[in-house]
């Protein structure tokens, strides 16, 4: 080729590439950063020592950023009741942050299940994500003992009539994988919704069109609630993929390839996992959404540069002068 070729196809190449385009690349993270973003994280029970310095580590890196609320699981098969107890009401005593307790129903009786909101209440704590739970493996699917809970609805309902408590549910963009229709499933939403949660928290997904397309049919259903996406950043895809057979999530095929070869690579894995999630929240942003609930798995460094790139920033002057 000649250099007038050369020269030629470049200028061709670049009418292209420039063509009826902003002056900028179409780079998501080229947008304006956004300045009205909400996040809330949530946490788990440590149970170990070693553990526990991480949640606390993991905490104090986050706390910054001002979060709507943290919220902190209850183990399967309601395993850890003491622990999350113990973690919220420590969340709620020793720093600024709004706590909320994950609470289900499985393997408790009602009566119990009162008890446990009401010690809540009477600790301060005034935000329940209220959920069913899963049976333990093998012994699924989940049955209500006699005198509990059979759905999250009935949870819903009764632990408004204990107290004014601010109640999340859980939401499924995908649908729950024991549902008998994406429609029955959106019906159970709404009788979430209809018994007092005020706020639903999605299981996490990766492709945005999945979470925008139900929010649409969640809205043309009568659902008016905030439903807020939930943001895995996955560091360890094995076990993503494990989990997201039992919870119905798709994994696409592109997050496979992106994350494939990495099996002995965890450094190289979180920079990928970053900068998916980031891309993920940035283009959900574009489209109009503006909170994220953040699985954090109590590690603070992918959902703090995540935050960092949708906005959400500690409130920290140029001069390093706290707000
Ligand atoms: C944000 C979030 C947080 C979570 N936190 C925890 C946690 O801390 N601890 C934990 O163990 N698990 C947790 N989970 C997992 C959750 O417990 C499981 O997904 C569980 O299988 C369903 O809980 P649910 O509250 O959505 O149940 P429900 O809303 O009761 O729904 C369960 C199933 O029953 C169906 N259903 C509901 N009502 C009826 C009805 N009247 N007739 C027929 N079918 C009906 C629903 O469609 C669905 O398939 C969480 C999930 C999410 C999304």
């Amino acid at each position: 080729m000649t250099r007038k070729e050369v020269l030629e196809n470049r200028q061709a190449l670049m009418n292209v590439t420039s063509r009826g385009r902003p002056p900028h690349p179409s780079l998501i993270v080229a947008l304006p950063l956004p300045k009205d973003v909400n996040v809330s994280f949530e946490f788990f029970p440590p149970t170990t020592e070693k553990a526990e310095q991480s949640l606390w580590a993991c905490v104090e890196r986050l706390a910054p950023v001002n979060p709507s609320f943290v919220s902190v699981t209850y183990g399967a098969g309601g395993t850890t009741r003491e622990r999350t107890h113990e973690t919220v009401v420590a969340l709620a005593r020793d720093t600024d942050l709004a706590a909320a307790a994950h609470l289900t129903c499985v393997g408790s009786k009602k009566h119990e299940i009162r008890d446990i909101a009401e010690r809540y209440w009477n600790a301060g704590i005034r935000h329940i994500v209220a959920l069913r739970g899963d049976a333990p493996a093998g012994d699924r699917p989940y049955r209500p003992l006699t005198d509990g809970y059979a759905y999250a609805s009935d949870l819903v309902a009764d632990l408004k009539a204990i107290n004014d408590f601010e109640i999340s549910v859980a939401a499924y963009p995908e649908g729950h994988p024991e549902a008998a229709s994406g429609e029955a499933d959106l019906d159970n939403l709404k009788r979430k919704i209809d018994a007092g949660a005020t706020r639903a928290i999605t299981q996490y997904f990766f492709d945005p069109d999945v979470y925008l397309r139900f929010l649409d049919r969640a809205r043309a259903a009568g659902i008016h609630v905030p439903i807020v996406p939930g943001i895995l950043p996955v560091t360890n895809f094995k076990q993503v993929q494990k989990f997201s057979g039992l919870s119905g999530t798709a994994l696409p095929d592109w997050l496979a390839g992106l994350f494939d070869g990495l099996d002995d690579d965890a450094e190289t894995r979180k920079l990928v996992a970053a900068s998916v999630a980031a891309e993920q929240c940035r283009v959900l942003h574009a489209s109009g959404v503006k909170d994220f609930h953040f699985y954090t798995l109590n590690r603070a460094d992918l959902t703090f540069a995540i935050c960092h790139m949708l906005g959400v920033r500690p409130d920290i002057e140029p001069n390093g002068i706290t707000n």
